[in-house]
């Protein structure tokens, strides 16, 4: 089994099932006492959102690269960036380590389209939702056609984030009105959702809504999982 890497603490709150996603796939996959060789090197949160906010993206990649480079020589053989939004910053920490990144579009892209899907609803942060370096990946990596809310439900879906999930709420209100902007992806063609943003899967689940649910999370950790283990994805 490969050692895994992972940068967590964006929020913590993502990092917990990360880590629970990982070792349970581990134990599916392994069986008895086996769990997950990893090592985490986990983040501040308000620096990091501070330099997304001050458009610091430089200083940003710099500050993860040297956590990977943490990893590296801490007998990590792969790199897992727990966080979509800080993808953005992906270029930047694989040109400072020898290991691989696994990015989490690919892990993503891969599922939905083993799933027979192709038109999928994004939810994530503005950077997210709005930006190149995760919506063309889908499209161009993966054949994939994205659509994400308008102006007005961007700004609640981002607002909500980072000022509910990433700190530990996770409100009926918020559940509802995630519910009602997923509803009109649906209405708009999408024949599924793309959490793409790591705290969503703690606050939409499965039963909530009429479609099937892709939670970045639970798949960047398997993806990692069946790398570290050189086995094929799970069904
Ligand atoms: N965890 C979130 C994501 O997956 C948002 C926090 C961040 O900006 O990294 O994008």
């Amino acid at each position: 089994m490969k050692t895994l890497g992972l940068i967590g603490g964006m929020s913590w709150e993502s990092t917990l099932p990360y880590y629970r996603f990982i070792n349970e796939a581990v134990g599916r996959r392994l069986g008895g006492l086996h769990s997950a060789k990893l090592v985490l090197y986990s983040v501040d949160f308000a620096e990091i959102e501070r330099m997304q906010r001050d458009d610091a993206w430089d200083e940003a990649g710099a500050h993860l690269a040297d956590a990977a480079r943490t990893l590296e020589s801490a007998g990590a053989s792969l790199i897992v960036l727990c966080t979509n939004t800080m993808h953005k910053v992906a270029e930047a920490i694989e040109a400072s380590v020898a290991i691989p990144l696994l990015h989490i579009a690919d892990a993503t892209g891969v599922a939905v389209r083993q799933a027979g899907l192709r038109r999928v609803g994004l939810l994530g942060t503005r950077f997210t939702m709005e930006q190149a370096f995760y919506r063309d990946r889908l499209q161009a990596r993966h054949g994939l056609d994205v659509i994400v809310p308008d102006e007005a439900d961007r700004d609640t879906v981002h607002r909500v984030i980072y000022e509910e999930l990433c700190r530990g709420r996770f409100l009926d209100a918020a559940r509802t009105e995630f519910c009602a902007i997923i509803q009109k992806l649906v209405d708009g063609g999408a024949e599924a959702i793309i959490l793409g943003c790591t705290e969503i899967g703690l606050l939409v689940r499965a039963d909530d809504v009429t479609v099937p649910l892709f939670d970045t999370a639970r798949l960047h950790a398997e993806h990692a999982v069946a790398v570290a283990l050189d086995v094929r994805p799970e069904g």
